[in-house]
């Protein structure tokens, strides 16, 4: 993985991408606390499609200052729980709806959702046979990602805060992947 801090953000870029983006699915619907990356059927019947062009820019951001090639992820919304890393081909898929409520918490939450799926794509221990194992290193991976992209270690575990969980067999409990993620923001290392 390169260490290198390239393409680092403004804040206002940033901000400008993510309104641009959730704006468009600005409806303000409540959203359950579920864990990240869980699959689940939504009642409502999500849009489903590509995703807007400033959230596939914002994938494509963190690829790169992941050091890895843009348009190798695509990007949809779907009827997902929240946000799923899908392989063969590789895609991400959004709620819109959970992602608005997440902006609504700050332009920077929703970024470091992109970077945990894209975390399942381009962490070093994608491969482990423990799925915990698995979400922690794209949790490590995302915060890598969101310092790279100028946010704070706050904003980078803003969704673990937002959604307390005491974790599942697939996901470990929210202090773990606070850790994670603190873990790859300040050392810039996984695992
Ligand atoms: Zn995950």
């Amino acid at each position: 993985m390169s260490k290198k801090p390239s393409n680092r953000l403004n804040s206002n870029g940033y901000k400008i991408a993510f309104l641009t983006c959730f704006m468009v699915a600005a409806l303000s619907r409540p959203a359950a606390a579920q864990s990240l990356c869980t699959l689940t059927s939504n009642p409502r019947g999500q849009p489903m499609g590509n995703a807007p062009p400033a959230a596939v820019g914002q994938v494509n951001q963190i690829l790169q200052v992941l050091g890895y090639r843009t348009n190798i992820v695509a990007v949809y919304q779907g009827n997902v729980g929240n946000a799923a890393a899908i392989p063969s081909p590789p895609r991400i898929v959004y709620n819109p709806y959970f992602m608005n409520q997440l902006q609504m918490s700050g332009v920077a939450t929703p970024v470091s959702v992109l970077a945990h799926e894209v975390g399942h794509f381009v962490g070093p221990l994608q491969r482990h046979q423990n799925p915990q194992v698995r979400e922690l290193d794209a949790d490590c991976i995302s915060g890598i990602a969101m310092r790279r992209m100028g946010a704070s270690l706050q904003q980078a575990v803003h969704a673990q805060v937002l959604m307390p969980s005491g974790g599942s067999p697939t996901h470990p409990p929210t202090q773990q992947r606070i850790n994670a993620i603190t873990k790859g923001f300040q050392t810039q290392s996984c695992p």
